[in-house]
């Protein structure tokens, strides 16, 4: 019988420390900031930065939205963040992916003050993460993912763990969270290039599936017992649904889920989980500005 692992609710325990946290550092006289730019008309876009600030306001944190045009340069998203890195009221900066192709999404990050980067992507922040630095920053989503591993009380240490996919954004950081020291477990990370994926999936106690195609992990591909992190956000066209389509993970829930101890449901599951990790993140930057 699979547990699910409600995202909702553990967002909502973390954003509680948080509430915790930024009342500590009001007492001290900091108000935590957040800076959110956005370059382009990107719906989806719109959307995660409409909620970023949302949530923001009901915790009471500082927030500034800076939108540019669609046809922003580069010049002028620099000059965006440049103007942030110094700003004294902004401990955090991200800016939305994806921009427009004109933009140099990398150079972008690099130019954001590594103590402002609260998505964790600043090549400082990976040097951090695989340090195990604790004064990093660490990308948003893996980290709400182990959150939710140990929130549903899914042991690390030892276990055999198969991250299916290896972007900078999810694959990469979370292998190296679940073998760090907080971790403790035997990593492997498949691609798109994996022999056998199958087989390396039925090894796993943990899978955490980023690959970004709808329902791809089968039960097949799942040990008994096994618990199952799906990150995958997928519209699928559903005419019987009021917008036409629905959400879906990487993981076919419906087969994979009587197999697993634990598993995240899509929607409700990891998605939740980013944004208190954001705010989480934006605290720590506010903490650590104080130092
Ligand atoms: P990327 O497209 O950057 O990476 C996908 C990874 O999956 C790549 O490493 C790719 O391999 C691998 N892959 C693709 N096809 C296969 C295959 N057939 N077999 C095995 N591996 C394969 O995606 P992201 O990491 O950015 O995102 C992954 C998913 O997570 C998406 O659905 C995205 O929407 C979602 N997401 C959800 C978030 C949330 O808040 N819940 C936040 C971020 C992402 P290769 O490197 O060889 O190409």
């Amino acid at each position: 019988m699979s547990k699910i692992i409600d995202g909702k609710a553990v967002a909502e325990k973390v954003l509680a420390e948080c509430l915790e946290d930024i009342q500590e550092l009001k007492n001290a006289g900091v108000t935590p900031g957040l800076a959110v730019v956005l370059v382009g008309e990107d719906p989806a876009s719109k959307v995660y930065v409409g909620s970023k600030v949302r949530k923001c306001a009901e915790l009471g944190l500082h927030s500034r939205k800076i939108e540019l045009p669609v046809d922003a340069s580069q010049e002028d998203v620099l000059a965006v963040v440049n103007e942030l890195n110094d700003d004294p009221l902004i401990h955090g900066i991200l800016v939305q992916s994806p921009p427009p192709p004109q933009i140099d999404e990398d150079a972008i990050v690099r130019a954001i003050d590594p103590a402002k980067d609260v998505d964790g992507f600043h090549p400082v922040n990976v040097a951090k993460l695989t340090l195990e630095d604790a004064s990093g920053f660490v990308p948003c989503t893996p980290a709400g993912c182990m959150r939710l591993l140990k929130e549903a009380g899914v042991e690390t240490s030892g276990a055999e763990a198969v991250v299916i996919g290896r972007s900078m954004i999810v694959g990469k950081p979370m292998a190296l969270l679940l073998m760090s020291k907080q971790g403790n477990a035997t990593v492997t990370v498949a691609h798109s290039r994996t022999k056998e994926l199958a087989e390396v999936c039925r090894r796993a106690d943990i899978i955490v599936a980023a690959i970004g195609m709808p329902e791809f992990v089968t039960a097949d591909m799942v040990k008994e017992g096994a618990a199952v992190i799906d990150v995958g956000i997928n519209r699928v066209d559903d005419s019987s649904a009021k917008r036409g389509y629905r959400l879906v993970g990487d993981v076919a829930y419906d087969e994979v889920a009587p197999k697993c101890s634990a598993i995240t449901p899509v929607p409700g599951g990891v998605g939740p989980m980013t944004i208190a990790m954001l705010i989480s993140n934006t605290i720590k930057a506010a903490q650590q500005s104080m130092a």
